[in-house]
Protein backbone atom coordinates (compact mmCIF):
# COMPACT_ATOMS: atom_id res chain seq x y z
CA UNK A 1 0.00 0.00 0.00
CA UNK A 2 1.51 3.73 -0.69
CA UNK A 3 1.19 5.51 2.39
CA UNK A 4 1.38 8.67 0.09
CA UNK A 5 3.93 10.20 2.15
CA UNK A 6 6.96 9.75 0.23
CA UNK A 7 9.14 12.83 -0.08
CA UNK A 8 7.80 13.83 3.22
CA UNK A 9 10.02 14.67 6.27
CA UNK A 10 9.75 13.32 9.67
CA UNK A 11 11.17 14.47 13.23
CA UNK A 12 11.10 10.49 15.09
CA UNK A 13 12.35 11.03 18.80
CA UNK A 14 14.25 8.52 20.79
CA UNK A 15 14.26 6.41 17.61
CA UNK A 16 18.04 4.51 17.95
CA UNK A 17 15.89 1.47 19.45
CA UNK A 18 12.88 0.03 20.09
CA UNK A 19 9.64 1.39 19.60
CA UNK A 20 11.03 4.89 17.96
CA UNK A 21 13.67 2.91 15.66
CA UNK A 22 9.91 0.55 14.36
CA UNK A 23 8.16 4.17 13.30
CA UNK A 24 11.43 5.62 12.18
CA UNK A 25 11.82 2.51 9.84
CA UNK A 26 8.17 2.40 8.86
CA UNK A 27 7.98 5.79 8.24
CA UNK A 28 11.82 5.35 5.52
CA UNK A 29 10.02 2.44 4.21
CA UNK A 30 7.46 5.15 3.22
CA UNK A 31 9.61 7.15 1.16
CA UNK A 32 10.07 9.35 4.35
CA UNK A 33 13.16 11.75 5.28
CA UNK A 34 14.11 11.60 8.76
CA UNK A 35 15.50 13.05 11.70
CA UNK A 36 16.46 10.63 14.63
CA UNK A 37 17.55 10.81 17.69
CA UNK A 38 18.58 9.56 20.95
CA UNK A 39 20.92 10.05 23.52
CA UNK A 40 23.48 7.76 22.94
CA UNK A 41 25.85 8.89 19.67
CA UNK A 42 26.92 5.26 18.79
CA UNK A 43 24.07 3.47 18.75
CA UNK A 44 21.94 6.23 16.99
CA UNK A 45 24.57 6.78 14.46
CA UNK A 46 24.28 2.85 13.47
CA UNK A 47 20.71 3.22 13.49
CA UNK A 48 20.38 6.16 10.79
CA UNK A 49 23.01 4.22 8.79
CA UNK A 50 21.29 1.23 8.79
CA UNK A 51 17.62 3.15 7.42
CA UNK A 52 20.12 4.82 4.74
CA UNK A 53 21.16 1.89 3.85
CA UNK A 54 18.05 -0.54 3.79
CA UNK A 55 15.57 2.56 2.52
CA UNK A 56 17.65 5.26 0.60
CA UNK A 57 16.20 7.84 2.40
CA UNK A 58 18.10 10.80 3.64
CA UNK A 59 18.71 10.64 7.42
CA UNK A 60 20.15 13.21 10.09
CA UNK A 61 21.07 11.95 13.58
CA UNK A 62 20.77 14.29 16.33
CA UNK A 63 22.23 13.42 19.56
CA UNK A 64 20.51 14.92 22.21
CA UNK A 65 18.41 14.33 25.48
CA UNK A 66 14.37 15.19 24.26
CA UNK A 67 13.82 16.06 28.03
CA UNK A 68 16.11 19.23 27.95
CA UNK A 69 15.54 22.42 26.94
CA UNK A 70 18.95 22.31 25.10
CA UNK A 71 18.16 19.40 23.59
CA UNK A 72 14.71 20.19 22.51
CA UNK A 73 16.25 23.21 20.91
CA UNK A 74 18.87 21.67 19.09
CA UNK A 75 16.02 18.86 17.37
CA UNK A 76 14.10 21.76 16.43
CA UNK A 77 16.98 23.48 14.64
CA UNK A 78 17.62 20.33 12.76
CA UNK A 79 13.66 19.91 11.92
CA UNK A 80 12.76 22.96 11.02
CA UNK A 81 10.11 22.51 8.39
CA UNK A 82 9.20 18.67 8.76
CA UNK A 83 5.82 17.43 8.04
CA UNK A 84 6.11 14.89 10.69
CA UNK A 85 6.38 14.56 14.34
CA UNK A 86 6.92 11.50 16.30
CA UNK A 87 7.16 12.26 20.04
CA UNK A 88 9.07 9.88 21.97
CA UNK A 89 11.28 9.61 25.02
CA UNK A 90 12.17 7.11 28.15
CA UNK A 91 9.91 6.15 30.49
CA UNK A 92 10.15 6.53 34.56
CA UNK A 93 11.76 3.35 36.43
CA UNK A 94 8.92 1.88 38.07
CA UNK A 95 8.58 2.46 42.33
CA UNK A 96 5.97 3.17 44.88
CA UNK A 97 4.11 6.09 45.47
CA UNK A 98 5.79 6.53 49.01
CA UNK A 99 8.94 7.34 47.01
CA UNK A 100 7.25 10.09 44.53
CA UNK A 101 9.01 13.29 45.02
CA UNK A 102 8.30 16.72 43.68
CA UNK A 103 11.57 15.66 41.63
CA UNK A 104 10.91 12.74 40.42
CA UNK A 105 7.16 14.39 38.86
CA UNK A 106 8.62 17.09 37.39
CA UNK A 107 11.15 14.31 35.60
CA UNK A 108 8.91 12.38 34.35
CA UNK A 109 6.46 15.72 33.28
CA UNK A 110 9.46 16.74 31.21
CA UNK A 111 9.89 13.36 29.56
CA UNK A 112 6.42 12.28 28.92
CA UNK A 113 4.44 15.35 28.89
CA UNK A 114 6.04 19.17 28.49
CA UNK A 115 8.87 17.88 25.97
CA UNK A 116 6.02 16.58 23.00
CA UNK A 117 4.28 19.70 23.90
CA UNK A 118 7.39 21.59 23.32
CA UNK A 119 8.34 19.90 20.15
CA UNK A 120 4.52 20.67 19.05
CA UNK A 121 4.23 24.22 19.98
CA UNK A 122 7.70 24.90 17.68
CA UNK A 123 6.62 22.71 14.64
CA UNK A 124 3.00 22.45 14.11
CA UNK A 125 2.99 25.62 13.23
CA UNK A 126 4.82 25.20 9.81
CA UNK A 127 2.78 22.67 9.37
CA UNK A 128 -0.12 24.47 10.06
CA UNK A 129 1.00 27.26 7.47
CA UNK A 130 1.41 24.30 4.90
CA UNK A 131 -1.82 22.77 5.31
CA UNK A 132 -0.55 19.28 6.31
CA UNK A 133 0.99 17.45 9.28
CA UNK A 134 1.33 14.73 11.03
CA UNK A 135 1.81 14.27 14.98
CA UNK A 136 1.36 10.92 16.55
CA UNK A 137 2.89 11.11 20.57
CA UNK A 138 3.86 7.17 21.77
CA UNK A 139 2.33 7.35 25.09
CA UNK A 140 1.35 4.20 26.75
CA UNK A 141 -1.28 1.71 27.96
CA UNK A 142 -1.14 2.90 31.21
CA UNK A 143 -3.11 6.11 30.03
CA UNK A 144 -6.20 3.65 29.67
CA UNK A 145 -5.26 1.40 32.95
CA UNK A 146 -2.94 1.99 35.58
CA UNK A 147 -0.12 -0.20 36.42
CA UNK A 148 0.18 0.81 40.15
CA UNK A 149 4.10 0.47 39.83
CA UNK A 150 4.45 3.04 36.41
CA UNK A 151 2.46 5.74 38.13
CA UNK A 152 5.02 8.35 37.42
CA UNK A 153 4.42 7.22 33.88
CA UNK A 154 0.82 7.08 33.94
CA UNK A 155 0.27 10.95 35.54
CA UNK A 156 2.71 12.46 33.10
CA UNK A 157 1.15 10.53 29.89
CA UNK A 158 -2.23 11.41 30.67
CA UNK A 159 -1.50 15.17 31.09
CA UNK A 160 -0.14 14.80 27.76
CA UNK A 161 -3.45 12.81 26.49
CA UNK A 162 -5.54 15.44 28.17
CA UNK A 163 -3.91 18.69 25.89
CA UNK A 164 -4.10 16.52 22.97
CA UNK A 165 -7.55 16.11 23.33
CA UNK A 166 -8.20 19.74 23.06
CA UNK A 167 -5.25 20.55 20.49
CA UNK A 168 -5.70 17.88 18.38
CA UNK A 169 -9.64 19.59 17.61
CA UNK A 170 -7.95 22.92 18.23
CA UNK A 171 -6.30 22.34 14.73
CA UNK A 172 -8.41 19.60 12.83
CA UNK A 173 -9.78 21.73 10.00
CA UNK A 174 -5.98 22.92 9.32
CA UNK A 175 -5.08 19.81 7.81
CA UNK A 176 -2.72 18.49 10.97
CA UNK A 177 -3.92 15.74 12.63
CA UNK A 178 -2.57 14.54 16.40
CA UNK A 179 -3.08 11.40 17.60
CA UNK A 180 -1.50 9.00 20.67
CA UNK A 181 -0.25 5.37 20.13
CA UNK A 182 -0.11 3.59 23.53
CA UNK A 183 1.93 0.37 23.71
CA UNK A 184 1.01 -2.50 25.94
CA UNK A 185 3.90 -4.61 26.39
CA UNK A 186 6.81 -4.87 23.43
CA UNK A 187 9.43 -6.91 22.69
CA UNK A 188 12.30 -4.05 23.09
CA UNK A 189 14.89 -3.10 25.98
CA UNK A 190 12.36 -1.17 27.87
CA UNK A 191 10.47 -4.22 28.42
CA UNK A 192 13.18 -6.70 29.48
CA UNK A 193 14.22 -4.54 31.93
CA UNK A 194 10.68 -4.69 33.26
CA UNK A 195 11.39 -8.56 33.15
CA UNK A 196 14.23 -8.10 34.93
CA UNK A 197 12.82 -6.00 37.44
CA UNK A 198 10.06 -8.82 38.06
CA UNK A 199 12.55 -11.50 38.29
CA UNK A 200 14.22 -9.52 40.94
CA UNK A 201 11.04 -9.05 42.87
CA UNK A 202 9.72 -12.51 42.53
CA UNK A 203 13.07 -14.00 42.52
CA UNK A 204 12.60 -16.43 39.85
CA UNK A 205 14.32 -16.21 35.96
CA UNK A 206 14.17 -13.38 33.21
CA UNK A 207 13.06 -15.96 31.18
CA UNK A 208 10.09 -17.02 33.52
CA UNK A 209 9.36 -13.70 34.29
CA UNK A 210 9.45 -13.07 30.56
CA UNK A 211 6.54 -15.80 29.72
CA UNK A 212 4.68 -14.85 32.87
CA UNK A 213 4.42 -11.60 31.60
CA UNK A 214 3.45 -12.43 28.08
CA UNK A 215 0.85 -15.02 29.02
CA UNK A 216 -0.84 -12.37 30.97
CA UNK A 217 -1.49 -10.50 27.31
CA UNK A 218 -4.33 -13.03 25.35
CA UNK A 219 -2.59 -12.67 22.37
CA UNK A 220 0.48 -14.54 24.32
CA UNK A 221 3.13 -12.93 22.91
CA UNK A 222 4.52 -9.45 22.88
CA UNK A 223 4.42 -6.59 20.41
CA UNK A 224 7.07 -6.00 17.74
CA UNK A 225 8.39 -3.20 17.22
CA UNK A 226 8.17 -3.06 13.58
CA UNK A 227 3.95 -3.86 14.10
CA UNK A 228 3.92 -1.05 16.20
CA UNK A 229 5.97 1.11 13.44
CA UNK A 230 3.33 0.16 10.74
CA UNK A 231 0.38 1.45 12.76
CA UNK A 232 2.52 4.91 13.46
CA UNK A 233 2.95 5.24 9.25
CA UNK A 234 -0.48 4.52 8.72
CA UNK A 235 -1.38 7.33 11.16
CA UNK A 236 0.81 9.48 9.35
CA UNK A 237 -0.13 8.28 5.88
CA UNK A 238 -2.72 10.66 3.52
CA UNK A 239 -5.67 8.31 4.35
CA UNK A 240 -4.92 9.23 8.02
CA UNK A 241 -6.37 12.73 7.49
CA UNK A 242 -10.27 12.08 9.26
CA UNK A 243 -8.26 10.39 12.90
CA UNK A 244 -8.26 13.06 15.10
CA UNK A 245 -7.39 13.39 18.58
CA UNK A 246 -7.89 9.12 19.40
CA UNK A 247 -5.78 6.94 21.52
CA UNK A 248 -4.61 4.26 20.15
CA UNK A 249 -4.38 0.84 22.32
CA UNK A 250 -1.66 -1.64 20.83
CA UNK A 251 -1.56 -3.92 23.28
CA UNK A 252 -2.18 -7.67 22.07
CA UNK A 253 -5.62 -7.14 23.95
CA UNK A 254 -4.14 -6.87 27.25
CA UNK A 255 -6.32 -3.79 28.40
CA UNK A 256 -9.43 -5.42 29.51
CA UNK A 257 -12.08 -2.99 28.22
CA UNK A 258 -15.11 -3.30 26.29
CA UNK A 259 -14.48 0.14 24.30
P1 LIG B 1 13.66 1.36 24.53
O1 LIG B 1 13.69 0.11 23.74
O2 LIG B 1 14.37 1.41 25.84
O3 LIG B 1 14.20 2.52 23.57
C1 LIG B 1 14.20 3.83 24.03
C2 LIG B 1 14.81 4.72 22.96
O4 LIG B 1 14.65 6.07 23.38
C3 LIG B 1 16.30 4.52 22.77
O5 LIG B 1 16.61 4.82 21.43
C4 LIG B 1 16.89 5.57 23.71
O6 LIG B 1 18.22 5.89 23.33
C5 LIG B 1 15.91 6.70 23.47
N1 LIG B 1 15.80 7.64 24.59
C6 LIG B 1 15.49 7.35 25.88
N2 LIG B 1 15.48 8.46 26.62
C7 LIG B 1 15.77 9.48 25.77
C8 LIG B 1 15.92 10.88 25.94
N3 LIG B 1 15.77 11.44 27.14
N4 LIG B 1 16.22 11.65 24.84
C9 LIG B 1 16.38 11.07 23.63
N5 LIG B 1 16.26 9.76 23.42
C10 LIG B 1 15.97 8.98 24.48
O7 LIG B 1 12.16 1.81 24.87
P2 LIG B 1 10.78 1.39 24.14
O8 LIG B 1 10.32 0.09 24.66
O9 LIG B 1 10.93 1.59 22.69
O10 LIG B 1 9.79 2.47 24.77
C11 LIG B 1 9.51 3.71 24.15
C12 LIG B 1 8.47 4.42 25.00
O11 LIG B 1 7.27 3.63 25.06
C13 LIG B 1 8.91 4.64 26.45
O12 LIG B 1 8.42 5.87 26.91
C14 LIG B 1 8.22 3.51 27.19
O13 LIG B 1 8.00 3.81 28.54
C15 LIG B 1 6.92 3.41 26.42
N6 LIG B 1 6.31 2.09 26.56
C16 LIG B 1 6.95 0.97 26.16
C17 LIG B 1 6.34 -0.27 26.35
C18 LIG B 1 7.03 -1.55 25.94
O14 LIG B 1 6.52 -2.63 26.25
N7 LIG B 1 8.17 -1.51 25.27
C19 LIG B 1 5.08 -0.34 26.91
C20 LIG B 1 4.43 0.84 27.29
C21 LIG B 1 5.07 2.05 27.12
P3 LIG B 1 19.26 6.52 24.42
O15 LIG B 1 19.13 5.71 25.67
O16 LIG B 1 20.59 6.42 23.75
O17 LIG B 1 18.84 7.94 24.62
Amino acid sequence: MDLGISGKRALVCASSKGLGKGCAMALAEAGVDLVVNARGAEALEATAQEIRTKHGVDVVSVAADVTTPEGQARLIEAAAGVDILVNNAGGPPPSMWHEWQREDFIKALDANMLAPIALITALMPGMIDRGWGRVVNITSQTVRAPIAELGLSGAARTGLTGYVAGTARQVAATGVTMNNLLPGLHATDRSISLDQNMARERGITNEEARALRAGSIPAKRFGTSEEFGATCAFLCSKYAGFIIGQNLLLDGGGVNLTM
